[in-house]
């Protein structure tokens, strides 16, 4: 028997466990409050939920369609009207995913060749370097600075070479709750179209916006045609786990998409594709008060950590806020949230590892403020003791 080791193929090697079941592990093994890994601790509106049961137990529990049941598509291609006056055919523009976990996944192995530049921002979300690299790219990344996670232009620019493929751009932004103003979206704009290249465009936290206003990128001039737009149900109906995602994106590109898609999970989620389409067609008051909801629980968790010692940067969008641990006199923010459990029964997520730059990533923590009120004073409770 030939035996190489180690197993992992090169283009893994140092993608280990990622810090969000790490995390939470370590909330379930302590008995911590879990502000680590982003789920809301509460069910969203009882139209999606119910639509779901009743999928089950009306006979939809097999394969649904390939490219994703033709209620969801219609809905999703509503939706991109309804709210972005963005029109996209359900038939041939539309992609069901299994989240947008796997609209990422497959975006990316099927429109990069081997040795391609994907140009994104870090912090990034930690599946995009795992799925750049397995699609053999290479990322050129842009740092976002706080306290507004503002980006230089003049930087952007340069990461660009003729070796571009792709933009990847997250807005609203996890972890640091920027929402890219319409300016800042220009610039991308500007530079896919002067260098020729695609975006794609992850747009979950996209009705989870609490000042200012989530613009798509493909609403931007000469963008619809070269933009792979995908969001997923599970933010905005506080349902993580379901994993009903999309891809909106002219035909060809979807098609591309879908080539990779039909590989990698071929259809899932079946019948909670139903209570997702349920839910995209639920009235704009639904969405304002969810986000109003998600409002008041950011305000009541960041003032609570100002009060807990930490500097807060504000957040403006999505189920997070980031901090900087340096007023406390700490700079290493994986050893604290190793140690935050032990002091205080609380878990959040080191945002180094969202970070080439490991020093600028350092001392900043991501707490998620999407769980209950009560649960948001009790952690804010426990993580007073940081302070003495
Ligand atoms: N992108 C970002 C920025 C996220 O925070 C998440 C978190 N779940 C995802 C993608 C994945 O979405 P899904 O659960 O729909 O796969
Ligand atoms: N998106 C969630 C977060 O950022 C986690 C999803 C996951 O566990 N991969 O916390």
């Amino acid at each position: 028997m030939s035996r190489r080791e180690p197993y992992l193929a090169s283009r893994l090697q140092g993608f280990g466990t990622t810090i969000f079941a790490e995390m939470s592990a370590l909330a379930v093994e302590t008995g911590s409050i879990n502000l680590g890994q982003g789920f809301p601790d509460t069910d969203g509106p009882h139209e999606v939920l119910d639509a779901a049961v009743d999928a089950i137990r009306n006979g939809k529990n097999q394969y649904p369609p390939g490219p994703g049941i033709p209620e969801l598509r219609d809905a999703i291609a509503r939706h991109q009207q309804h709210w972005y006056s963005l029109e996209y055919d359900a038939d041939t523009e539309v992609l069901v995913t299994a989240g947008a976990t796997e609209a990422i996944a497959a975006s990316l192995l099927s429109l990069c060749e081997l040795g391609d530049e994907v140009v994104t921002f870090e912090p990034y979300y930690d599946s995009y370097a795992a799925c750049i690299a397995m699609a053999g790219a290479q990322r050129r990344v842009v740092q976002l600075q706080p306290p507004d996670y503002s980006f230089d232009v003049d930087a952007l620019a340069a990461a660009f070479s003729p070796r571009t493929r792709l933009v990847l751009l997250n807005s609203p932004h996890n972890p640091t709750g920027k929402v890219f103003s319409r300016a800042e979206l220009e610039a991308v704009a500007r530079l896919c179209v002067e260098h020729d290249v695609l975006a794609v465009t992850d747009e979950v936290y996209e009705h989870l916006v609490f000042d200012g206003e989530h613009v798509p990128l493909a609403t931007l001039p000469g963008m619809r045609e070269r933009t792979v737009t995908i969001s997923s149900g599970g933010k905005t109906f506080s349902c993580t786990g379901w994993k009903v995602g999309w891809v909106c994106a002219r035909p060809d590109l979807v098609s591309a998409v879908r080539t990779a898609k039909q590989f990698l999970t071929y259809v899932n989620a079946g019948p909670f594709q139903h209570g997702i389409a349920a839910g995209l067609d639920l009235p704009d008051s639904t969405f304002r008060s969810l986000a109003a909801e998600l409002r008041e629980k950011r305000d009541r968790l960041s003032r609570g950590l100002a009060d807990a010692g930490l500097i807060v940067f504000a957040s403006h969008g999505t189920y997070f806020v980031t901090t900087d641990i340096r007023s406390l006199g700490e700079h290493d923010g994986l050893a604290f949230c190793r140690s935050l459990p032990e002091r205080c029964g609380v878990v959040a997520v080191p945002n180094v590892v969202f970070y080439d730059d490991r020093s600028a990533g350092l001392p900043l923590v991501r707490f998620a403020f999407c769980k209950r009120l009560d649960v948001i004073d009790e952690a804010v409770a426990r993580l007073k003791a940081l302070r003495t």
